[in-house]
């Protein structure tokens, strides 16, 4: 159901951005590309023949990334252990088992895909790590919250039952209103799962004694009282001052929202906030060495101010990291037969670097120090270093 002029148009730029394809930047002529295309696909054949099609395609495609992707880490080759511990291979592949479920079980399996923007975006990557980076003390400050609730609770079933008195809403019960359904009720039913058909006698003012046993108490502590801003006091029975246990209620209610609330509630928020805050510091400082310091040589930008080389110069012609890359995958993948000079020098750096890490990971002293290069700086480019020092000279 479409107007004409929305039919036509969609036509237009389905067309428009095909002819396009060639000319926009590829990532954004694509993605016009496909956004139209969905659209037509909707608006020609219906929602859910369009809705198959697309889970078919991102399942094929999904299927096509996973196996290149087990072949690309070497997942298999790796061994068993490994593929159950590598992380990414269980997110991918628990992305495919959720495109398999929304194509054949139910479509709102596509919801859970929702959450792939998440990991694709470091800042919303670091909400979540917020929480669980330091799991570890918030765990253990709820846990503290938890002993106080259960301290409190105590208390009020001890001391406080009958100040435990909270409004409820009764559901409208068949034997009340309803005397229809009632009947049907009572004639589908077996004698023993029969629901009651009178209420439970109860007051009739709406309110319900929710302290009566210690768990019951531990309840409706925990989730009245860390749910109210001001405590488990907002929901228990306001009592007179001419009352013997006015006092007692005074220091009960204060003491909760001072404890739980103000102090073990926000000591919780506190740390998430924190941590939130130390890992966007962090990201930043990352973004800050890699604008402004060589990746190669880790000299900083101001170090060439007055020098004959700019620092974009230095970062794209000197020391550009990515040619030390191919460098060393040049000398991985030529026959060592064939090697240049530099290149046997710098093959042998890497097998030395990699005999020595090796030995370090055993924790082996080495008695080689000279070879073993410096804790932080990445210990290839530090050869090749060498290596490209041979060539200039
Ligand atoms: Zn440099």
């Amino acid at each position: 159901t479409l107007s004409p002029f929305w039919n036509i148009s969609l036509w237009v730029a389905l067309g428009v951005f095909t002819s396009l394809l060639a000319f926009l930047p590829k990532p954004l002529g694509i993605l016009f590309l496909l956004v139209s295309l969905i659209l037509r696909a909707i608006y020609t054949m219906g929602l859910a023949p369009a809705l198959l099609l697309l889970g078919a395609v991102n399942l094929f495609n999904k299927l096509v990334f996973l196996v290149s992707f087990v072949g690309n880490q070497g997942t298999f080759t790796r061994g068993y252990k490994a593929v159950v511990m590598d992380m990414l291979f269980i997110y991918h592949l628990g992305y495919a088992i959720i495109c398999v479920l929304g194509l054949f079980v139910h479509e709102f399996f596509y919801s859970f895909l929702l959450f792939d923007l998440v990991i694709r975006e470091e800042t919303l990557l670091n909400v979540i790590k917020s929480v669980t980076r330091n799991g570890r003390s918030i765990i253990l400050t709820a846990v503290l919250a938890i002993f106080l609730v259960y301290f409190f609770s105590i208390i009020g079933f001890l001391f406080l039952k009958d100040d435990f008195r909270m409004e409820v809403d009764r559901l409208p019960t068949p034997g009340k209103g309803d005397q229809l359904s009632n009947n049907e009720v009572a004639g589908s039913c077996t004698k023993d799962s029969c629901p009651l058909s009178t209420p439970q006698p109860g007051p009739d003012d709406g309110t319900e004694r929710v302290c009566d046993t210690l768990l019951m108490c531990i309840i409706t502590v925990l989730n009245q009282g860390l749910r109210n801003g001001g405590g488990v006091g907002d929901i228990l029975r306001r009592p007179s001052k001419e009352e013997p246990l006015f006092a007692a209620r005074v220091v009960y209610d204060l003491l909760f929202f001072f404890i739980v609330i103000i102090i073990v509630l926000n000591l919780i928020f506190g740390v998430i906030i924190d941590t939130f805050a130390d890992l966007r510091s962090e990201k930043q400082r990352k973004e800050e060495i890699l604008k402004t310091t060589c990746f190669i040589c880790g000299l900083e930008r101001d170090k060439f101010d007055n020098k004959t080389v700019s620092f974009e110069e230095h970062i794209k012609s000197e020391h550009n990291m990515w040619h030390y890359l191919y460098f060393l995958v040049l000398v991985r993948v030529k026959d060592p037969t064939e090697y240049t000079g530099p290149e046997s020098y710098v093959a042998q750096m890497i097998a030395v670097s990699k005999q020595n890490k090796h030995a370090l990971h055993k924790q082996e002293i080495v008695t080689h120090t000279s070879f073993i290069p410096p804790k932080n700086v990445f210990p290839q480019s530090c050869l090749t270093i060498k290596a490209v020092d041979l060539f200039a000279s």
